[in-house]
C-alpha cells in the first residue's frame, strides 16, 4: 500500500526513484502525473496516489501533457511477487484484451486462475482492473507514437491496439477533450501511410536507472548470430519476423535520458506493441536493479560483483522458441562454438527477406521458427545426434503449445513443463525459464561457468548441490546472482583464464 505522506515527500523532491512506481492525481485538475513532473506542486490535499497509470485513469484522471506517464519506467515491483499479474501484464501488452471478442474470463482461463482472483490480484497490485490496464496501455502506447513518431493517426490507432479509428478518435476526444491529432507537436511531419517498412517508427523506452549497457551489448555480441543479429559499437541489430513479415529493429542507449532508443522497420504495423513489449524482455528494461542490488550484496560473493556491474540486467529472450534452441545448441560447448552452431542451423533453415541477399554483415535472414526446423535437413548441424532430435522434439512441443514458454503460476511448474520435452534437463529448462520465461528466481546450478565463478578463495569448486543451497538466499532474484557470476566468469575467460 502507498503511503500518502511518503509520496507527498517523493513529490516534493521529484524523486526519481519513486517513478514508475507513484502516479499523483490532482483532483483540482483532473490530471495525473510522474512525481517527477517539472510542472508546479499541487497542495497535499488534492493530492491522490495510485500504484499505476491505469489506476490513476480508472479513477478519472487524465494523463499530464508535461511529464508524459507513458514515458514513466515499468514498475515492476509485482515482479518476483505476483507471477499472475506479471504473466497477465504481459499478454495483455500482447493484446489479449484488444479486440471486439477479448474476454477477461479468457485472459483468466490462460493464467489458470478464476477471474474474480485476477481481479483481486491487479486490484492489489495495480489498483486497477485488467481492462482498465488495457484501456491505459492502448490510450498510452498512442500517445507515445503520436508523440515521438510521424505515423498517420489511422496507423497510431491500429497499432495501439484500438479497434477503429472512430473509437480512437472518442476515447482521446473523451480524455484530451480534443482530437489526438492537436497532440501531435507542429514540428512533426506525418509520414505516408505504410512507412512504418521504410523510414521505421523510432520509440523511447525509459529504465530505471542505473542500466549497464557495455555488459548487454557484450552479452548480446558473444552469441549474435550471422545473418540475424548484428552488434555495432554503440548498437545492437537484429531482424524480426513474425505472421508473415519481416522486418529489422536497432537498439541503443540514451544514458541523458535514461532510455533506449529503439527504431523499428516492420510492414505491419498492428504487430508494434508486440515489438515493444519484446525490446523491453530482451533488454529487460522492467527490473529493478538498486532493489535486486540491496538483497543480493548481503553475500559476500556477490557484493564485490554487484559494486562492479550496479547496472547489470538479466537478457531475456526474443522469442520463447529462438531461445530454446540456442539453449540446446549451447549444451556441452563454449558460447563461441554454441554461436556457430546457431548460424549454421540459420544458413539452413532460416527465411530470407526479400531481395536480400546472402552478403555477409547484412540482416539478411529470420531465424527459423518451429515449422521451419521440424522440416529442415538437420543432419548438416554438427553435434551428436541426440541432441538434433531434441531439436525436433522442441519444434513439436512448441507447435502443439503456443504458450509453452509462457512463466506458469510457479518456477517449479514452468521447469517441469520444459522438463517434459525428451533432451530437455534441469540446466537448459531452467536457462530456457530464465532468458525465455522470464523467471527472476530461476537459477541453472549445474551451469560450468557459474561454479567456475563461485569457486572460494581456496580454489574450492562447488558441486551443483552445494552452489544451490548457497543461492537460497538469493531467492527471488536468483537469476540476477547468475547473470553477476556469469558476468565474472565471462571476463576471467576474456582475460585469458582456463574455462
Ligand atoms: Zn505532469
Amino acid at each position: 500500500m502507498l503511503d500518502p505522506d511518503v509520496c507527498y515527500r517523493a513529490l516534493r523532491a521529484r524523486d526519481e526513484r519513486f517513478d514508475g512506481r507513484v502516479f499523483v492525481g490532482v483532483t483540482s485538475t483532473g490530471i495525473y502525473c510522474r512525481p517527477v513532473c517539472p510542472a508546479g506542486h499541487a497542495k497535499r490535499e488534492n493530492c491522490r496516489f495510485f500504484p499505476s497509470a491505469a489506476a490513476a485513469q480508472e479513477a478519472g484522471f487524465r494523463p499530464c501533457l508535461r511529464c508524459r506517464p507513458e514515458t514513466a519506467p515499468e514498475h515492476g515491483s509485482w515482479r518476483g511477487t505476483s507471477n499472475t499479474v506479471s504473466r497477465g501484464l504481459a499478454l495483455i501488452a500482447e493484446g489479449a484484451l484488444d479486440g471486439d471478442d477479448a474476454s477477461v474470463d479468457r485472459l483468466a482461463a490462460r493464467l489458470g486462475v478464476g477471474e474474480r482472483q485476477l481481479r483481486r490480484l491487479f486490484k492489489q497490485h495495480l489498483g486497477a482492473s485488467p481492462v482498465s490496464v488495457a484501456q491505459t496501455r492502448r490510450v498510452l502506447f498512442a500517445k507515445q507514437l503520436i508523440h515521438d513518431s510521424r505515423l498517420p493517426m489511422a496507423e497510431v490507432a491500429l497499432a495501439a491496439g484500438f479497434g477503429s479509428v472512430r473509437r480512437f478518435n472518442e476515447t482521446f476526444q473523451l480524455l484530451f477533450q480534443r482530437a489526438p491529432s492537436a497532440l501531435r507537436r507542429k514540428t512533426v511531419v506525418a509520414l505516408p501511410e505504410g512507412s512504418v517498412a521504410s523510414a521505421g517508427v523510432t520509440v523511447r523506452l525509459r529504465y530505471r536507472g542505473p542500466y549497464d549497457w557495455e555488459s548487454m551489448l557484450a552479452y548480446l555480441r558473444a552469441r549474435a548470430i550471422d545473418g540475424v543479429e548484428r552488434v555495432s559499437d554503440a548498437a545492437y541489430h537484429r531482424t524480426i519476423a513474425f505472421e508473415g513479415g519481416m522486418g529489422t529493429i536497432e537498439v541503443r542507449d540514451l544514458p541523458e535520458l535514461q532510455s533506449l532508443g529503439a527504431t523499428i522497420r516492420f510492414p505491419g504495423v498492428r504487430a508494434l506493441p508486440d515489438i515493444v513489449t519484446r525490446i523491453r524482455r530482451v533488454f529487460d528494461l522492467g527490473a529493478d536493479v538498486v532493489a535486486i542490488g540491496v538483497h543480493l550484496t548481503r553475500d559476500p560473493l556477490l557484493a564485490p560483483l554487484v559494486a562492479a556491474r550496479p547496472g547489470l540486467r538479466a537478457p531475456g529472450a526474443w522469442d520463447g522458441f529462438e531461445l530454446a534452441v540456442r539453449a540446446v545448441l549451447g549444451q556441452q560447448v563454449s558460447v563461441g562454438a554454441g554461436r556457430k552452431l546457431g548460424s549454421r542451423l540459420v544458413e539452413i533453415c532460416g527465411g530470407r527477406r526479400n531481395g536480400a541477399g546472402p552478403a555477409e554483415g547484412t540482416l539478411a535472414v529470420a531465424f527459423p521458427d518451429a515449422t521451419r526446423v521440424l522440416h529442415a535437413d538437420l543432419d548438416a548441424l554438427r553435434m551428436p545426434s541426440a541432441r538434433r532430435q531434441t531439436l525436433v522434439a522442441l519444434a513439436k512441443a512448441t507447435l502443439a503449445d503456443p504458450l509453452l514458454f509462457q512463466p506458469r503460476r510457479t518456477l517449479d511448474e514452468t521447469v517441469a513443463a520444459l522438463r517434459e520435452i525428451r533432451g530437455i534437463g534441469e540446466w537448459t529448462a531452467h536457462y530456457i525459464a530464465l532468458r525465455a520465461a522470464r523467471e527472476p528466481d530461476a537459477f541453472p546450478a549445474s551451469d560450468v561457468a557459474l561454479l567456475r565463478a563461485a569457486t572460494d578463495r581456496a580454489g574450492t569448486r562447488p558441486t551443483p548441490k552445494e552452489l544451490y543451497a548457497r543461492a537460497e538466499p538469493w531467492r527471488p532474484w536468483r537469476a540476477y546472482a547468475a547473470q553477476h557470476l556469469w558476468a565474472k566468469s565471462a571476463r576471467a575467460s576474456d582475460g585469458g583464464l582456463p574455462t
